[in-house]
C-alpha cells in the first residue's frame, strides 16, 4: 500500500483562496505546504470559465492580490483570460507552482486525533496537520432536469463548459437563465447568431459601469508611481463599501440605484412591453445586482427575443416555455449557475469522534467567523459559509480570512498548541447573530428566491456587514475563540 505523504499544511484548490493561503503561510515561515488541484493548472474560476465575454464584475485594481497589485491591467474590468494570466504570473513569481500537485481531487479527509488523512480520487494519500479548503462554491455546473430534454438532437452545454469548437454563427440559440454569466455571454453570441431566445425566469437588475481601456501612458504611470495602483484600489474599495447601504435598504442608496437602473433601461429599450418584462419583481439587491453596459442594448436587438418564462419542456428541437410559448432552436446554452449550498456540504470530511460534515451541517451550513467548524480541528474554510458578498470584492474577504488563519497558526506554534477548533458556544453565538442580521435583510425579505439560500430558505452564504467590519472582526479575534483539540 502506498504510504501517505506527510505535509504540515495541505491546501485544496489553487484559485485566489488557495494561492493567497500558500503565499501568506510561507511569509509566516510555514515552509512545508502542498496544494492539491483537480485540474492541470492553477486558476480556479478563471481557468474554468472561458465563455465569450467572461470578465470580472469587480474592477481589476480591486480584484487583485493585495501584495501583487498589477500596474498593467488593460481595462477597468479585466476579462477572464487576463485575470487567469495574472494569477499564473503571481504563482510563478511566488514559486507556487512547485507546491501544486495537479490532477488530484480530494475525495475524503479524516481527522485521526492529531492529523488529517486525505485521499484523492486518483489514489494519492496525504497526511497533514492543517487542512485548508480553498475550493470555492461556484464550480459544479447546475443543469436543471427538464422533461424531454433527452430528445434534443443539437449541441447543448453549460456556460462553464463552453464548446469553443462550435461556431454559433447563423444558429438559432436558446439561452436558459439571466444570471451573472448569461449577462456577459449573451451580448457576445448575439453578434453572430441568427437568433437568440432568452428564457428569463426572473429579471435581474443590471446597472451600467464605468468600463473602458486603461491607456498605455496610465499603465506606465502605474509602474513609475507604484502607490497609484494602491491608491486606485483604496478608492474603489471605499466606493464599493458605500454600496453596502443599498443592501441595508438606506433610502438614498436604494433610490439612487433604482434611478440609475431605470435610466439605463429606458435609454436602451423603447418598447414599454419589453421594459415591463425586464423589470425585476423584487427589491433591488435581493438577487445579485449585475453590471453591464451592453445587456439592455443587446435585448433590444432584432435577433434577440426575451421570453419572460422558464424552460418547461423539450420535444426534439422544440422548447416549451412555462407560459406555453414554443420555439425551435439548434443549440441550447445553460446559464443556470452552480450547485452552491449543496456543493460544500457534499464533501466527505470526518472530524472528531466520527462527526461528519454532513451531520454537523444537517440544519444548514455554518462556520465560525465563516472559517472554522466545531468538531473539525485545524480545518479552515476559505470563502466558507457567510463570507459571500453582494457589494464588494471577495478577494478582500479571502485576505482577511487568510491573515486570521496564519495568525492563529503562528500563535499555536508559539504556545505549543498542535490543534484547535472553535469553541462551540462561540460558533453558536456567531451563527445566531448572523442569521438575526440576515433575517430582515433584502436578501431574505426582498421578495426573491436566490442561490444565496438553501433548500429551506436559510441564507448560509452571505456576510451581512461591510468588508471593513469583517476585516476588523477577523483581526480582533484570537485564540480565545478556539479550544485545543482533545487527543483521541
Ligand atoms: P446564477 O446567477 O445562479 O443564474 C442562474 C440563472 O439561471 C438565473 O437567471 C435563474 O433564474 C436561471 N435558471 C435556473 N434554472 C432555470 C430554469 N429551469 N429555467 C429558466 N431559468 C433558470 O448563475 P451564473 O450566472 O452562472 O452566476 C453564478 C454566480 O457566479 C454569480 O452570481 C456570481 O457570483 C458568479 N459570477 C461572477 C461573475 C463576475 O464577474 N464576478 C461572472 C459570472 C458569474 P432565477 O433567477 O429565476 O432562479
Amino acid at each position: 500500500m502506498m504510504a501517505a505523504r506527510e505535509v504540515d499544511i495541505l491546501i485544496i484548490g489553487s484559485g485566489f483562496s488557495g494561492l493567497t493561503m500558500a503565499m501568506e503561510a510561507r511569509r509566516r515561515g510555514f515552509a512545508d505546504i502542498a496544494i492539491l488541484e483537480k485540474a492541470d493548472d492553477i486558476g480556479g474560476t478563471w481557468r474554468e470559465n472561458t465563455y465569450p465575454g467572461v470578465a470580472c464584475d469587480v474592477p481589476s485594481h480591486l480584484y487583485s492580490f493585495a501584495r501583487h497589485l498589477n500596474p498593467d491591467w488593460s481595462t477597468s474590468y479585466a476579462g477572464g483570460n487576463e485575470i487567469w494570466m495574472y494569477m499564473r504570473n503571481v504563482a510563478r513569481d511566488e514559486g507556487l507552482f512547485e507546491l501544486c500537485h495537479f490532477g488530484q481531487t480530494m475525495q475524503s479527509a479524516r481527522w485521526t486525533g492529531s492529523r488529517w488523512q486525505v485521499e484523492t480520487v486518483e489514489g494519492q494519500k496525504w497526511s497533514a496537520r492543517v487542512l485548508v479548503s480553498g475550493i470555492g462554491a461556484l464550480h459544479i455546473p447546475l443543469i436543471p432536469d427538464v422533461p424531454g430534454f433527452f430528445s434534443f438532437p443539437g449541441p447543448s452545454f453549460h456556460s462553464a463548459e463552453w464548446e469553443h469548437d462550435l461556431n454559433l454563427t447563423g444558429k438559432h440559440v436558446a439561452v436558459i437563465g439571466t444570471g451573472a454569466s448569461a449577462v456577459q455571454f449573451i451580448p457576445e453570441i448575439a453578434k453572430t447568431a441568427a437568433h437568440v431566445t432568452v428564457f428569463q425566469r426572473t429579471a435581474p437588475y443590471v446597472l451600467p459601469r464605468p468600463d473602458g481601456p486603461i491607456r498605455t501612458w496610465m499603465q506606465r504611470l502605474h509602474h513609475w508611481l507604484p502607490f497609484l495602483p494602491r491608491l486606485r484600489r483604496y478608492v474603489i474599495f471605499n466606493l464599493f463599501e458605500i454600496r453596502h447601504a443599498m443592501f441595508m435598504g438606506k433610502p438614498w442608496a436604494v433610490n439612487g440605484a433604482m434611478k440609475m437602473w431605470r435610466k439605463e433601461l429606458e435609454r436602451s429599450i423603447d418598447d414599454p412591453q419589453l421594459q415591463d418584462v425586464l423589470t425585476p419583481p423584487y427589491q433591488i439587491g435581493c438577487k445579485r445586482v449585475l453590471s453591464s453596459n451592453d445587456w439592455y442594448p443587446t435585448l433590444a436587438r432584432k435577433n434577440v427575443t426575451v421570453l419572460p418564462a422558464g424552460l418547461n419542456g423539450v420535444s426534439y428541437k422544440t422548447l416549451t416555455a412555462s407560459d406555453g410559448t414554443e420555439v425551435e432552436v439548434d443549440v441550447v446554452i445553460w446559464g443556470t449557475g452552480f450547485h452552491v449550498t449543496d456543493s460544500l456540504a457534499s464533501i466527505d470530511i470526518t472530524g472528531e469522534n466520527g462527526l461528519t460534515l454532513q451531520d454537523s451541517w444537517k440544519d444548514g451550513l455554518q462556520a465560525h467567523l465563516g472559517t472554522t467548524n466545531a468538531g473539525f480541528p485545524n480545518l479552515f474554510f476559505l470563502l466558507g459559509p457567510h463570507t459571500g458578498l453582494g457589494h464588494n470584492s471577495v478577494v478582500l474577504m479571502i485576505e482577511a480570512q487568510v491573515a486570521h488563519v496564519c495568525r492563529m497558526l503562528d500563535a499555536m506554534r508559539q504556545q505549543g498548541i498542535d490543534a484547535i477548533a472553535p469553541r462551540p458556544e462561540a460558533q453558536v453565538a456567531f451563527e445566531q447573530e448572523i442569521q438575526a442580521r440576515l433575517n430582515d435583510s433584502v436578501w431574505q425579505a426582498g421578495g426573491c428566491v436566490s442561490w444565496y439560500q438553501d433548500e429551506n430558505g436559510r441564507n448560509p452564504t452571505l456576510w451581512p456587514g461591510t468588508v471593513r467590519e469583517y476585516q476588523r472582526r477577523m483581526k480582533r479575534s484570537g485564540l480565545e475563540q478556539y479550544q485545543p483539540a482533545k487527543a483521541e
